[in-house]
């Protein structure tokens, strides 16, 4: 059963070090973005990556950043302020849905956002529904490996169930890394459904 980050604990989610475990650039080298790119960040939390995603989007472009749990869309929206991120709006959201329009976005990010999802087919549906055509989505999350650090490997769904609901919802693997100690990265781009593959 998937649960919600616990926030009393926010702090760990604004433990520096972790940006060794990930950073969203590891994605660039996989994917073009157009300029002045869109960027969605589902499952902001303390907006820990929002600072990268600022960057990347540019002064022209902008970050949505959307949580389901509205003491994260507080924690994002005051780090947002302090960090002066004025090209990143922080909204709250549905579990399933997307506050946002049809084709509004070039690049989404799911960062350690996946096994806590308790609809993941209705916001892959939705996903592909905001999603501009061409747009991709980076997804990382922890592995089902022992490990030092991140939940128990027994709340982390299964890699060829996840790489299935992906094809069901029309996504393709664009890039993925697998192998990491912690983490499994994905890289997906709309595509037609395979579900044979
Ligand atoms: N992505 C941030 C990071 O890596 O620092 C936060 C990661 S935290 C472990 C997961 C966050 O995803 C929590 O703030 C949780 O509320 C949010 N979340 C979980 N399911 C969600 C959903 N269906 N829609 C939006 N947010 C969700």
């Amino acid at each position: 059963m998937s649960h919600k980050f616990n926030l009393d604990h926010a702090s760990r989610l604004d433990d520096p070090g972790r940006l060794a475990l990930f950073t969203p650039e590891i994605f660039l080298p996989h994917l073009t973005l157009p300029p002045s790119p869109v960027l969605l960040d589902i499952g902001t939390g303390t907006g820990f990556y929002l600072p990268v995603l600022s960057r990347l989007a540019g002064p022209q472009g902008m970050v949505w950043a959307v949580d389901a749990q509205p003491d994260a869309v507080r924690l994002a929206t005051r780090k947002v302020g302090e960090a002066g991120l004025s090209n990143v709006e922080v909204i709250g959201s549905e579990e399933g849905s997307l506050p946002l329009p049809d084709h509004s976005v070039d690049f989404a990010l799911l960062a350690f956002v996946f096994h806590e999802l308790e609809q993941p087919g209705a916001l892959f549906t939705d996903l592909g529904r905001v999603l501009r055509p061409g747009g991709t989505v980076g997804i990382a999350d922890w592995n089902r490996q022992d490990r030092d650090k991140g939940p128990p490997p027994a709340e982390i769904p299964d890699l060829g169930a996840t790489r299935d609901l992906f094809r069901a919802h029309g996504f393709q693997e664009a890039w993925a890394d697998t192998r990491g100690r912690y983490c499994n990265l994905f890289l997906l781009r709309r595509g037609p459904a395979n579900p044979g593959r």
